[in-house]
């Protein structure tokens, strides 16, 4: 009788199976959470295979809940399985990927500089008050697919308004949940089928029962900074070299089953994936540094240009932040489905575990608990470095189309000179930034030809940013003595 009530509702309403009341499903954990939640509740999980410190397995929803609470982790910390067969397979399957030719480097000071200086905490707060106000956003729910239609659509408006034709935003549909997962691509100039990914989920979850679930931190933060982060590296003009990817996960919440089918049809498509990095929970500022770089199912090296890019970018001037490491467990979050398919993944942090938001999976995970999105701001600046010095610069759109002959720009006796002959468009705004990205001096609306006395300025290297009005952008490097 049970089985034909399932059979019809599946028939009548195309959910799937798991979700269903035989509460049953598969997965891979590690081996010690699977064995002392055997012990725990004998009758809610049954162990397949083991293999290392890793289990196979077929457990009930009780279990997964009892495993939340048992073991200091955000997110499921578990990896759903289709079925027994994968599971089981997924033990032995190791991917191995050559790293040795991605070179990392840092060289793209100019760009990151006025980048940095775009991204607009305004923006994060309005994102994550967006998300939030779907009420709940669990992966079965109608809210959540909305979510997500209309995240597609905020990304292609985003795309047109900086006039960019390089960008195309897709819904990804899974097997295992019928929640899509969202995907834009902005064309690499250079090598396009090279990809430097960044990613957070969409969906959330409340131990509570899922009818409040607002998700605020756990994921709209992350989705909210990766956003801002694009829509700086768009008002910059930044061209990459490397195609970029954003991907915001459906159904992370329940075994990390968006990433998992997105990395397993990258990786099986051979997808040359350069690297990738996890954005999960980044606005609760709860521990003494400000990032924390989880160091288990992780990349080293990856994890150790994040740092270089933070001293680089970040240890002084105005967009100093902090960072520390921290362990975050099994199936803790997305980049574990691009780590288990050999590629290079990190997870930069809200703060140390055990310190994050404690509000999380319940209807108090709302933008008010934190008040603020300034904590948000500092990710979606490591966000936007890693994206430019992974991906390259091919040059900011405009500069291509201010050809060199039609302006004339330098500075004498401390005195910045510049002129814009045969010019159509008119300047819309001058800025001056020292050489930590600082905006030191902006003028709106000036002519088209003139002069601005720079002698206050201390030595030292500037760049100066003319902006038109058709969003052309003319960088230039000045020196003042
Ligand atoms: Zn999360």
């Amino acid at each position: 009788m049970k089985k034909i009530v399932l059979i019809a509702l599946i028939f009548f309403a195309g959910i799937n199976l798991y979700s269903q009341e035989e509460d049953r499903f598969y997965a891979t954990m590690a081996l010690n959470d699977a064995r002392e939640l055997l012990a725990d509740k004998p009758g809610e999980i049954e162990i397949l295979a083991e293999r290392g410190n890793e289990a196979a397995v077929h457990m009930s929803h009780i279990a997964a809940e009892a495993l939340h609470d048992r073991i200091l982790v955000h997110g499921p910390g578990y990896i759903f399985k289709p079925d027994a067969e994968t599971a089981v397979g997924a033990l032995d399957r190791r991917v191995v990927r050559d790293h040795s030719r991605i070179a990392f480097t840092i060289t793209e000071d100019p760009v990151v500089m006025q980048v940095l200086n775009l991204i607009d905490v305004q923006n994060i707060e309005d994102h994550i008050l967006e998300l939030e106000n779907y009420g709940t956003r669990y992966h079965t729910f109608a809210s959540a697919t909305q979510s997500a239609v209309d995240l597609k659509a905020k990304w292609e408006a985003m795309a047109t308004l900086y006039g960019r034709t390089d960008v195309s935003v897709r819904l990804y549909n899974h097997l295992s949940t019928q929640m899509p997962s969202v995907i834009m691509t902005i064309d690499g100039a250079e090598f396009p089928d090279e990809f430097v990914i960044v990613g957070g989920h969409l969906d959330s979850t409340s131990n509570q029962g899922n009818n409040d679930a607002p998700g605020a931190d756990d994921d709209a933060s992350g989705i909210a900074s990766i956003t801002e982060a694009v829509r700086a590296l768009f008002e910059a003009g930044f061209v990459p070299k490397r195609s970029i990817e954003i991907m915001a996960y459906a159904a992370e919440e329940i075994g990390l089953v968006g990433s998992e089918e997105i990395a397993a049809d990258y990786s099986s498509n051979n997808v040359n994936v350069t690297a990738y990095v996890q954005f999960d929970m980044t606005n609760y500022n709860g521990s003494g540094q400000d990032v924390y770089f989880i160091t288990d199912f992780t990349d080293g090296t990856l994890n150790s240009f994040l740092m270089q890019l933070m001293d680089h970018y970040n240890a002084s001037g105005s967009h100093t932040f902090t960072y520390g490491t921290s362990l975050c467990n099994y199936g803790c979050s997305d980049h574990a489905s691009w780590h288990n398919e050999g590629y290079m993944a990190a997870f930069p942090f809200e703060a140390s575990f055990g310190q994050h938001n404690p509000n999380i999976h319940t209807a108090s995970d709302t933008y008010s608990f934190t008040g603020t999105a300034e904590h948000a701001v500092k990710f979606s600046k490591l966000c936007s470095e890693f994206l430019i010095e992974t991906a390259k610069s091919d040059g900011l759109l405009a500069v291509a189309e201010v050809p060199a002959e039609v302006y004339n720009i330098y500075v004498s006796d401390n005195t910045l000179y510049y002129s814009f002959n045969d010019f159509e468009a008119d300047i819309s705004a001058v800025v001056v930034y020292d050489i930590v990205g600082n905006s030191v001096m902006r003028l709106e609306d000036p002519d088209n030809e003139g002069s601005i006395t720079l002698g206050h300025l201390s030595a030292g290297m500037y760049i100066v940013n003319f902006t038109t009005d058709y969003s052309e952008v003319v960088n230039k490097k000045i020196i003042i003595r």
